[in-house]
């Protein structure tokens, strides 16, 4: 590693170990959510949040080698996902690209800050996997957009202050050419909040229901009609270089302390079993291995397009074989809820086991990740359309 990126891990690693991280994981109350926006203000006053971003909004401009080295020191010091990731991640660099100067600064620092949280509103009802089929829509009249629809999944939206928000503005036109983007206050008259109760007994995710929502035109980000193509900037944020890496670390850090607790527990579980340990070591070693090909082709400048789909699919299959392969051998007590006191580890491999099922489904399903492996790098017939 070259020295200046050792120096960073350096600055960051003490750094965590002045400021440690708050012991909340998830935001499923108001108390914990004002903790992680608390963590995220601490963050913050030392620049350690966006540090991708440029300089000029207050990023640190830090290189993707960087951003890897960010993620593993946080990761290691079991700091909690931001509470305005989705500002941090996808947000601010959709504004980058397609947001207006002024839009940029009005924003830009308070996502920065953690004092706006931001949520995503683009999955509906009937429209997921088939996001452009969305309707949720948007009618211009006296310099406002008034916003009629459903929205659902929305992450965090309970404790968001704003939305980036996928809707209809021109009915009449083909599915993927009449939407636009607009950032929704999520505060507004109209915007009622639902949550969700996950299997895990957390509320991570909510309905957001929109009724006649007063939107200012000035709000729109990018042309009007081509949010599409604006969300697109947002999607490849979603499933990008960031991402998979906190993901990597985490991965490894799961299987090192699998490996751990049959020591400490003395369970080995049966041959079978034993390969399937075995298994997850292998594919959480090739899971860094593409990660690292990633890296080399995108400090070479090279564009890594359909391929992020094959790194997406290997990702959902590790994830859910390393804690179905913990739980089958640890055995039931690594069943029980952080709650029980005889949970193992403090219930982290059934909390994984239960969240490891949304990752075949986040950020595209496995099925439509196969879609894009077979017909755009293996050049196999297009899947039927609908639309
Ligand atoms: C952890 C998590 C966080 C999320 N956060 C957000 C958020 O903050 N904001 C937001 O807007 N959304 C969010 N989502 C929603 C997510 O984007 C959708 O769940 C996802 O796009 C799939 O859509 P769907 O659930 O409507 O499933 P559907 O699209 O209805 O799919 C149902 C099934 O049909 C299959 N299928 C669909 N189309 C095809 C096809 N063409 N070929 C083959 N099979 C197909 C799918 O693979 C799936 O098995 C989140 C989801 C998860 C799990």
């Amino acid at each position: 590693m070259p020295a200046h990126d050792q120096q960073f891990r350096d600055e960051l690693r003490s750094w965590l170990i002045e400021h440690p991280p708050p012991d909340v994981d998830i935001a499923g109350t108001r108390e914990e959510a004002e903790v992680l926006r608390e963590w995220q203000r601490t963050l913050h006053a030392a620049r350690w949040v966006g540090i991708h971003w440029p300089v000029e909004y207050c990023g640190r401009g830090a290189s993707l080698a960087q951003v890897a080295v960010y993620n593993e020191e946080l990761a290691r010091a079991d700091a909690p996902p931001l509470l305005g990731r989705a500002g941090v991640s996808l947000v601010g660099p959709t504004l980058m690209a397609h947001g207006t100067e002024e839009q940029r600064l009005r924003w830009m620092p308070r996502i920065l800050s953690g004092d706006d949280v931001w949520c995503q509103l683009f999955s509906e009802p009937d429209a997921g996997s088939d996001l452009a089929g969305l309707s949720t829509r948007a009618e211009k009249r006296g310099g406002v957009y008034r916003v009629t629809g459903q929205k659902v999944w929305s992450s965090y939206a309970r404790f968001a202050d704003w939305g980036i928000a996928l809707v209809r503005t021109d009915p009449s036109a083909p599915s993927h050419k009449g939407i636009s983007m607009l950032a929704l206050p999520m505060t507004a008259k109209g915007v009622e909040i639902r949550p969700l109760r996950q299997m895990t007994g957390e509320s991570e995710f909510n309905e957001v229901f929109l009724d006649e929502v007063e939107v200012p035109v000035e709000h729109l980000i990018g042309p009007e009609n081509e949010g599409w193509r604006v969300a697109g900037t947002t999607l490849a944020n979603e499933r990008g270089a960031s991402f998979v890496w906190k993901e990597q670390v985490l991965h490894q850090i799961a299987i090192d302390l699998l490996l751990q607790a049959c020591q400490r527990t003395g369970r080995r579980g049966d041959p079978l079993t034993r390969q399937r340990l075995a298994t997850s070591w292998i594919e959480v070693e090739i899971f860094r291995l593409h990660n690292q090909r990633t890296l080399t082709r995108l400090e070479r400048g090279e564009e890594i397009g359909p391929e992020s789909s094959l790194v997406k699919l290997f990702w959902a299959g590790m994830s859910q074989r390393l804690y179905e392969a913990a739980v089958a051998v640890l055995g039931p007590d690594a069943l029980l809820l952080p709650t029980d006191e005889h949970a193992v580890d403090g219930g982290r491999w059934v909390l994984g086991l239960l969240a490891s099922r949304a990752a075949s489904i986040m950020g595209g399903t496995n099925e439509i990740q196969r879609n894009v492996i077979g017909e755009r790098l293996l050049g196999l017939p297009r899947e039927p359309r609908t639309r």
